[in-house]
Formats: C-alpha cells, structure tokens, sequence
C-alpha cells in the first residue's frame, strides 16, 4: 500500500510502506472509510516539533474490519468502527477511571493517513455500530475518532452544565467542536474567541451566543465585560501556547473551570498568578474512548453535524495539498478519501 510520511518541515510524502499485518494477537486490520488531517499534525509539520527521521503521520480513522487477531473476542471482520488516537485495554484501573488515553498499555496512533491500518488493544480501543452507516454520515463518524472527541472532552472537563456560561479559546477544528459539545451540554452563553469570520460562521451554527475577536489582555477585557466583570464558569482552552492559556486562566471566574486539550508548546504557568486565580484546571490528550459510544449515538441520530469543520475533501494520494491548505489556514480540516476517486 501507499501511506503519508513525513520527511521534515513541510515535507509530505505519499509514499510505498509495508502493509500492515496482524503482529500481536489483539490487534484488528481495518480498511479506512476515510482519515484525516489533524490539527496536532501542523506542530511537526511546521518543525515546531522535531521529526528526526521520515515519520508515519495520522491517528484519526474509522473504517471496517478485515482481520482481527487470535486473542480479539468483540470485534469482527466485517465491523464498521471507530476508534480514538490513543489505544486502551478499557480494563486497567485507569480506563476504567474513563481516562483511557492514559491507559496502562496505551500506544498512539500514528500511521492512520493511509487505507490500511493496523489497531493494537482492538476490543478496548475500537467502537463498532450495529450496522454499516450511510456514506454521508462518515465524515461525522470520523469527526468523533479525535476531533469532536477532544471538543467534548474540553466540554466536560470545563464542568460545562445547563445554564453555565462557557469560553472557547480557538478557532481551530477542535474549538468549533467545542462550542458544539458545549452547546449539547447544555450552555446558555458560549463566547467563542475567534479572529475569522469564516470560522465565527460556523461557530455561531454550532450554538455560540457570542463572539470575542479581541486576544491577550483585550480578550479577557472582553470576555469580563461580557460576565458582569467576574469571568466565565467555564473557558475551554484549545490551541496550546502560552497566550491562549494565560487568556483562559485570566477569563475564569473565582471557582470555575479552565479545560486544556492544545498540545501545548512552550506553556509555562506562573505560580502566584495561578494561586490567586482560584481556579480549576483539567485537560490533557482526550479520553476519547469514554465518550465514543455516545458520540456515535448523537452522529447515527442525526442529532449533531461535526463534519461540517471539514471543510475541504482531497483524495489521500493529495495528502501534502491537504497539509499545506491547512498550514496556510485555507481549509480548517482536511478529509481524505480512501475510496481511490478523484
Ligand atoms: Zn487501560
């Protein structure tokens, strides 16, 4: 098969690899409905994070399974699944916390940009659906496996409740799912901190009230003038650098809530000012695999649409065109084809 590597910055192959076989007995071989371009992915991409030699790249997926190991009791060939970026037992004390991508035995995914894909730890990492979906609805589908996933996580790690109102910091793909997540959980305010207008569009159809395009101190100058001058119950944090999570922790109120789910790049908190905050603080690589199977719910009900922050479709030998419209905040997500149409 061919898959995505990455050589250095901004330097995208789609290139020969080994097809992946069945090398522990449980793990499952899944053919891809369809992958993605990730967010997390423009680090490397960008040489912010080093690569120090060709790196396989994807871990969003879902698609169907081929072959499972000798060891997989739940799945089956046949399946249609999703499953999240980072493998879990769903059995360890961790997981059964509902922090699976923390799992004892975890290992991320990073070979997913491709139509072939091998899955270790298949029955604690993979959601099957009780049948195959319709086509139209696997972008959504995808959308859970990370995207809406981690948005959700940023939700609830915040304490997003009815009648609370919620921040999302980012405009990314990750912070439009947010506003969504934070939308079904019941928010009655979501100010969504956004600079384009493209992106304040959807934020708004995914339920935001308001929109905040100041950043920095002016941001949080906003967001306070917004909250009778106190700050939010809830400010979910979704890009990861040091400007972006001081807005967060400065737009909080007393009490509430600071989610963190950015990879972040150069954070580092000062220690009188997040003593004085008197806020809580809750994020890291979303454990996906918790919500799943309520996510796939809402998608197969038709009740949310997250595959609308897909904004641009590339067949996946395009991969490297998919990576720059990205970098270049042409497209918000990239969503790469499996079925070998142009
Ligand atoms: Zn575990």
């Amino acid at each position: 098969m061919q898959g995505t590597m990455l050589y250095g910055p901004r330097d995208i192959r789609f290139e020969d690899r080994p097809d992946p076989k069945i090398t522990k007995p449980t793990d499952a071989i899944l053919r891809l409905s369809a992958t993605c371009v990730c967010g997390s992915d423009l680090w490397p991409y960008r040489g912010i994070a080093k690569v120090s030699e060709p790196t396989p790249m994807g871990h969003e997926y879902c698609g169907i399974v081929e072959e499972v190991g000798k060891e997989v009791r739940n799945i089956k060939p046949g399946q249609f699944v999703v499953g999240s970026f980072a493998t879990s037992d769903n059995t360890c004390v961790i997981c059964r916390d509902g922090y699976q991508s923390s799992c004892v035995q975890r290992e991320f995914m990073s070979t997913a940009q491709a139509p072939i894909l091998r899955v270790p730890l298949a029955d604690g990492t993979l959601v099957p659906t009780r049948d195959h979906p319709p086509k139209e609805l696997i972008p959504s589908l995808l959308a859970t496996s990370d995207v809406l996933g981690t948005g959700w996580f940023a939700a609830d790690a915040a304490n997003v409740k009815p009648g609370t109102t919620a921040v999302v910091v980012g405009d990314g793909a990750v912070g439009l799912l947010a506003v969504l997540s934070a939308k079904q959980m019941g928010a009655e305010r979501i100010i969504a901190m956004s600079r384009h207008e493209s992106r304040q569009k959807l934020a708004r159809e995914f339920g935001a009230t308001d929109i905040v395009s100041e950043r920095g101190e002016e941001g949080v100058a906003r967001i306070k003038e917004l909250t009778k001058g106190i700050g939010a119950d809830s400010v979910l944090e979704c890009v990861g650098t040091q400007e972006s999570m001081m807005q967060a922790i400065h737009s909080t109120r007393p009490g509430g809530f600071v989610s963190y789910v950015g990879v972040p790049h150069g954070v580092e908190l000062d220690g009188p000012q997040l003593f004085f905050a008197e806020i809580h603080l809750h994020g890291g690589p979303a454990p996906v695999r918790r919500y799943l199977p309520e996510l796939i719910d809402l998608v197969l009900n038709e009740k949310i649409n997250p595959g609308k922050v897909f904004d641009l479709t590339l067949p996946l030998d395009q991969v490297a065109e998919g990576y720059r419209a990205m970098d270049e905040r042409r497209a918000i997500k990239t969503l790469l084809r499996t079925d070998g149409r142009k």
